[in-house]
């Protein structure tokens, strides 16, 4: 019960590691609130799991690459919950793609979706938490990505990279007011964002075989580092950023 009666948000989390880390901080305590933009099931089922573990749960529909779903997620969850405590930026896409011919569309939608998205969203956060001058926990789902190139990820990596960097900056911007800022880097996590890349035999006992600990990620994996970072136990860590990837990034001899 890391996280008792903390209001915590979190985008996209009608599926995958936003869905994990929305339920597995109300089994630790939280009453959440979840934005997400077109899975209308999965956003209610992670309502009733909330529901069951005994919590306060909403969800909030909403495109983050709008500017404007950003206060509306933020006040719409502040007002149901009573206030926000811990954001987790999380939402994101990863169209994989060549670089050579990618298409602007694809390029210009990654970058709205994780990059602006992310930087909207974390803005409208810590407006709210300064005002309500209690300091608070941001955390933002950026990636190994952030550190390491792909070939198909041209357009999503500097996004990642960027998010990396918005956690740093706000870490910086946001001291002052007690809110502490930190990036989760997930290496693979299987979840639908890389469902048909891992599709292929080869490729999956690839990187299988890349990885230390011998499996790839489960989003459960995700909850325990997201839960330490929105915790008091966290309370002089900000501006960090917590690979959690089986090993995989150092792996490379
Ligand atoms: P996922 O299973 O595809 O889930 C993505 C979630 O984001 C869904 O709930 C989706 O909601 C939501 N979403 C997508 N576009 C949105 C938008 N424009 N506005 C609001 N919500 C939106 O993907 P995931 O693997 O959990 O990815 C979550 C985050 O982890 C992403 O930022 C990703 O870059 C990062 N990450 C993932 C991995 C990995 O291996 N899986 C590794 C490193 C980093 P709807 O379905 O309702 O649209």
């Amino acid at each position: 019960m890391l996280l008792e009666g903390k209001k915590l948000l979190v985008t996209g989390a009608s599926a995958g590691i936003g869905r994990a880390i929305a339920i597995g901080a109300a089994h630790h305590g939280a009453h959440v609130a979840i934005n997400y933009h077109a899975d209308d099931d999965g956003a209610a089922s992670a309502v009733e799991e909330i529901e069951r573990a005994g919590r306060r749960a909403v969800a909030i529909k909403g495109d983050v690459a709008d500017p404007d779903s950003a206060p509306a997620f933020v006040e719409g969850a502040a007002e149901a919950l009573g206030g926000v405590d811990v954001f987790v930026s999380n939402a994101g896409i990863c169209p994989f793609h060549a670089f050579l011919d990618m298409p602007r569309e694809t390029l210009e939608r990654t970058l709205q979706v994780n990059l602006h998205g992310a930087w909207y969203m974390v803005q409208a956060a810590a407006q709210r938490m300064v005002a309500q001058d209690r300091g608070g926990s941001i955390i933002a789902v950026s990636s190994i990505s952030a550190l390491v190139g792909g070939e198909f990820q041209t357009h999503y990596t500097p996004t990642k990279a960027g998010v990396l960097s918005l956690m740093q900056s706000a870490a910086i911007a946001l001291g002052k007011h007690k809110i502490r800022c930190n990036a989760l880097l997930p290496g693979t996590i299987l979840t639908d964002i890389n469902k048909d890349d891992l599709s292929d035999p080869a490729k999956r006992s690839y990187m299988e075989g890349r990885v230390p600990l011998g499996r790839l990620g489960q989003p459960e994996d995700m909850v325990g580092p997201a839960v330490f970072l929105a915790s008091d136990l966290a309370a002089y860590v900000t501006g960090a950023s917590l690979l959690v990837d089986g090993g995989a990034f150092v792996n490379l001899q």
